[in-house]
């Protein structure tokens, strides 16, 4: 495995433009199971998931839909971002990753400071009137549900409103989908993390990609049908091979840090103790060596 990490850096060294594509994976190490899975654990049947979570289900049964995602939602306010999405986060703080494209709608890139992300399946910021369309912030209202059971009603038109999620059966968001062909198009590396692949688009995006002439690092726990097309593939967990892949990238901050400590031992500790206190240093801490 060490060969193909060695293999993985070298290519992201070379790249001059990197997208990944993330899925459940990545976020299965901060404890969210994957909701479109049917072992996930959130279904009692496959044929609920249509009924309970497709827009046609939420028109009938709104209630029930809340009722559903209600442990879903209680894992994921409770989540924090792992090292993967800390080490995408970083590659793109230092110039290497241009966007992260995601079917994951638990906001932990964004939490982990990834800035372009492009989120296929919608996301939990806000919630969206099904009748009028009226969008407004998720927090309040997802509060008020947890704490009350209130569901979200429009303020215009009072219908209950949706979290702001593709249901089964929904078309996906054009602009983040737009977005996503794009910058898959003019990538000349794409990471896979965390995706085994099955679901549309995340299966087209990877071939579009090496029909453009960008080469594919393939990180997954199990097998893809895209594995034989990979440059690398490697079969391990993303939390801890993705920080060291990023490392090259992120190690220089770590040698600020270091430098800062040097410096310290002949000079007052204040400088020291400012270095370690930075948000830098400690992201950098994240990373592990091994
Ligand atoms: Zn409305």
């Amino acid at each position: 495995m060490d060969t193909s990490i060695q293999r993985a850096i070298e290519l992201i060294g070379e790249a001059r433009h990197i997208v990944a594509l993330t899925g459940a994976g990545i976020s299965t190490p901060s404890g969210i199971p994957d909701y479109r899975s049917p072992k996930s654990g959130l279904w009692q049947k496959a044929e609920d998931m249509v009924e309970v979570a497709s827009s046609l289900g939420f028109r009938r049964q709104p209630q029930r839909f809340y009722e559903w995602l209600r442990p879903l939602l209680s894992i994921i306010r409770e989540a924090t971002p792992n090292p993967a999405h800390i080490a995408l986060a970083q590659l793109e703080a230092a110039g290497k990753l241009e966007a992260v494209i995601t079917q994951n709608i638990d906001l932990l890139h964004s939490r982990a400071g990834s800035r372009t992300v492009y989120e296929l399946h919608g996301h939990l910021r806000e919630v969206v009137c099904p009748a009028c369309h009226y969008v407004t912030s998720a927090a309040d209202a997802l509060d008020a549900f947890m704490t009350a059971g209130v569901t979200p009603r429009c303020r215009r038109c009072h219908h209950i409103m949706k979290p702001n999620l593709v249901l089964f059966g929904d078309l996906l968001p054009r602009a983040p989908l737009r977005a996503a062909q794009q910058a898959t198009h003019t990538a000349d590396l794409m990471i896979v993390a965390g995706s085994s692949l099955e679901v549309s688009p995340a299966c087209d995006l990877p071939e579009m990609a090496k029909a453009h002439g960008a080469r594919l690092i393939l990180l997954n726990y199990g097998a893809t049908h895209m594995d034989d097309l990979a440059d690398v593939v490697i079969h391990d967990d993303v939390a801890e091979v993705l920080p060291r892949l990023a490392a090259p990238w992120t190690a220089p901050r770590l040698a600020d840090a270091l430098a800062a400590l040097m410096a310290a031992t002949t000079a007052p500790l204040a400088p020291l103790l400012a270095a370690l206190d930075a948000p830098d240093a400690e992201q950098a801490g994240v990373s592990p060596s091994a």
